[in-house]
């Protein structure tokens, strides 16, 4: 087996866990390369020569590694992510199961999933257009301030600097949101309106039920309030029931489709797969990539597909290192 695991040594907590995933994936007679990305990392470059490999692991947060699926797309080279960021929420919403040696394992059995990735298209202040992929949700207004402030805690917070961003901003701005899904024109008052491949966010919450990466659409999220209690509620309700199919979302609206173009009358901050890529925009373009990336799957998963296929190599089960 070839393999090739593209790591981001900045992301999350600088955890060693790759390493044993390593160790544990690869056997007797294998070869793996192992890319440590630089700060300034173009994903294209990063990924350009792994066509001849058997599997290519990212390993990095979701703004890495969604930025190298994008990069990716197309290509037909099994994919598994690996989670070495803060949150992990793609890798969250995959499912598989964490530990590093039961990923190496499902990397060697070789059941994967073709899944849709999301491609963004904005103007920035000078007028130059800009186009990213993504993998969880992307969109403007609160969600992006609150990427914004939560920024600086994340490193020493993890996860809890979302919450106490999202306490420390009580009064979001409500903004008059066109909304335009497949043709369709809606118009809404609300404080964020998002594009979704996935919608699990933190706590294993899902902010829409029934929201895929493997059904060709893109859920348009809008969150209809204009305090955020209002909004905090709905996620602690979340923790009861993670899926929101008995109490509803009252605050949250969706609509699915496969091009989406969203407008507002003043300028707000966008984000991508919880980067914020500009502080101030008046339209920006969303539209689904179906079926582009086979990732790698595990029976934990809900995108694991029950089959007979056999192992892909067939030592799934031996583990090279450590042997008495
Ligand atoms: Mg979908």
């Amino acid at each position: 087996m070839r393999s090739v695991i593209i790591h981001n040594p900045l992301s999350g907590f600088g955890s060693d866990a790759i390493f044993e995933f390593e160790r544990a994936l690869v056997h007797a007679g294998d070869e793996c390369t192992f890319r440590a990305l630089a700060p300034d990392f173009v994903a294209d470059g990063a990924v350009g020569d792994v066509d001849g490999f058997d599997i290519c692991v990212l390993s990095g947060g979701d703004g890495t590694v969604t930025g190298l699926l994008y990069a990716l797309r197309n290509r037909g080279v099994p994919v598994c992510v690996f989670p070495s960021g803060t949150a992990n929420l793609l890798f969250a919403n995959i499912g598989n199961a964490p530990e590093p040696a039961a990923l190496a394992r499902a990397c060697r059995v070789g059941h994967t999933a073709t899944v849709d990735l999301g491609e963004i298209v904005w103007k920035d202040e000078s007028g130059m257009e800009h186009v990213k992929g993504f993998g969880l949700m992307s969109g403007t207004g609160f969600d992006a301030q609150l990427m914004e402030a939560a920024l600086p805690n994340k490193a020493a917070m993890g996860q809890a600097a979302y919450f106490a961003a999202a306490f420390a901003n009580p009064r979001p701005a409500v903004e008059e949101f066109t909304i335009v899904v497949d043709g369709q024109e809606y118009h809404r008052r609300g404080i964020s309106c998002m594009v979704a491949d996935n919608a699990m966010i933190q706590g294993d919450i899902q902010i829409v039920p029934d929201c895929r990466m493997d059904d060709g659409l893109l859920d348009v999220i809008v969150i209809e309030t204009q305090d955020a209690a209002q909004v905090l509620r709905p996620l602690f309700f979340g923790i009861v029931d993670k899926t929101g199919k008995s109490i509803g979302r009252p605050h949250l609206e969706a609509f699915r489709g496969r091009e989406i173009t969203v407008r507002t009358e003043n300028p707000v901050p966008l984000e991508v797969d919880g980067d914020v890529v500009s502080s101030g925009v008046t339209e920006y373009r969303a539209r689904v990539l179906p079926s582009v990336c086979d990732i790698v799957v595990d029976s934990m998963s809900s995108y694991h597909s029950s089959s007979d296929v056999p192992a892909r190599f067939a030592d799934a089960d031996e583990i090279a290192f450590p042997k008495e």
